[in-house]
């Protein structure tokens, strides 16, 4: 692999980014990860005392220390997606409902540091024991395509599917990149959750139930199951517009239906293109292009392979050494595996930096913040869901656990 340099702002050395070859930072990136001046980069986060300055050369050490002081009674959450100085402090790394299931077999931890993003950390506060409290590092850390659906949207989604006669035909499926409330809606209405690893397992397992399903809050996830794994076709996919009347559909259009996607849709993997896979194919000859289902339909379609963040993880595993892999995912995970397969040619698919914003909130900073807060007796930044919505959206979580 050639290192290539990155061009990146005066205020920020290249070697912090260490970013793949071809790729370039650009400011609007760094500003959404608040390395720039942005007076309303710590909007939304409460942290009380002092927020360790980023260049405190003792962090490592004060997060060692802090850890270390709290033994058994933390227990550190660290998802693919996050910053490598995150992930040295993870007791676990995986995908989020891994992670959340992690937290839920640790009974003995009082304290689950969840760093990665709200609906995920609400996840495990659903999953794990009254005695055991979920912290978020830095609130701010939210997700841009779980805000895409909010409870009251899809309260009037399945108003409009009532009035179209097929709310009793339609099964609910959700993505868990969605919020505890719509987990809820989902569990009330005896539909499922589902990983970008099980998607097909939940489809087959509603369409068996009803003759349609509600897929929310990813199109793309829904789209590429139902397309690419299990047969339908374009036509028996309508996209539900949540801002626009009706979902911006007939009647006659949802009840010819079999999949209704909500638009929704994820920020980082939105942005790789047919172009980007055309491109790498130039720049990397005998490239395999690997993508993550959440990327969009016509993006898949032109990848050779397709599959959730621990398939890509497996296939750079078993791939023979002097392979070439072009990642279509988060960057951060996409430098992790570059890192840990010298052997092979690892590269991001886009030419632009692509990490995911919110997750990249949670830094060694924040972390330490809560770690120290920890050890003083304060619990900073706890989630929690409220019983009931907790309860149903429990279910549809012990749904997905079942299926077939
Ligand atoms: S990568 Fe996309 S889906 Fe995942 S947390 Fe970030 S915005 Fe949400």
């Amino acid at each position: 692999m050639t290192p290539t340099s990155a061009t990146a702002p005066a205020s920020t050395p290249p070697s912090e980014l260490d970013l793949m070859p071809g790729v370039t930072a650009t400011p609007l990136a760094l500003l959404l990860l608040g390395r720039q001046r942005d007076p309303d980069s710590e909007r939304g986060v409460d942290c009380p005392g002092e927020l360790p300055a980023a260049s405190d050369p003792t962090l490592v050490e004060r997060a060692r220390a802090a850890k270390a002081a709290l033994g058994d009674r933390v227990f550190v959450l660290g998802h693919h997606y996050q910053r490598d100085e995150v992930i040295a402090f993870a007791d676990v790394t995986g995908d989020s409902f891994r992670l959340a299931q992690q937290a839920a077999a640790r009974p003995e931890a009082e304290f689950i540091v969840f760093c990665g993003v709200h609906f995920m950390a609400e996840s495990a506060d659903i999953l794990t024991g009254p005695g055991q409290a979920v912290l978020l590092p830095d609130l701010a850390a939210g997700c841009s395509m779980a805000d895409m659906a909010t409870f009251e949207q899809v309260e009037r989604c399945w108003e409009d599917l009532t009035a179209a006669g097929v709310a009793d035909d339609t099964v609910p499926v959700s993505y868990m990149n969605c919020s505890a409330a719509i987990k809820g809606f989902t569990g009330r209405h005896g539909g499922t959750i589902c990983t970008s690893s099980n998607a097909k397992r939940a489809l087959d397992w509603a369409l068996a139930r009803g003759t349609k399903v509600l897929f929310m809050p990813d199109q793309h996830l829904g789209r590429n199951t139902a397309v690419l794994e299990m047969g339908l076709t374009l036509e028996d996919c309508v996209v539900y517009d949540p801002h626009k009347p009706g979902g911006g559909l007939t009647a006659a259009q949802l009840q010819a239906a079999t999949m209704i996607l909500w638009k929704g849709h994820c920020s980082v993997h939105g942005r790789f293109t047919v172009d980007s896979v055309r491109d790498v194919r130039e720049r990397v000859p005998g490239v395999n292009v690997l993508v993550h289902p959440e990327c969009k339909h016509e993006v898949v379609q032109a990848a050779d392979l397709v599959g959730s963040t621990e398939f890509i993880i497996r296939t750079l595993d078993a791939a023979p050494a002097g392979s070439a892999w072009a990642i279509g995912t988060e960057l951060n995970l996409v430098r992790r595996l570059a890192k840990a397969h010298p052997d092979k040619t690892v590269v991001f698919l886009d030419k632009t930096v692509c990490f995911c914003s919110t997750m990249n909130r949670i830094d060694l900073p924040h972390l330490v913040w809560t770690l120290e807060s920890l050890v003083e007796g304060r619990v900073v930044n706890q989630i929690t869901v409220e019983p009931e919505t907790a309860r149903y959206a429990k279910a549809a979580l012990d749904q997905m656990l079942a299926l077939p």
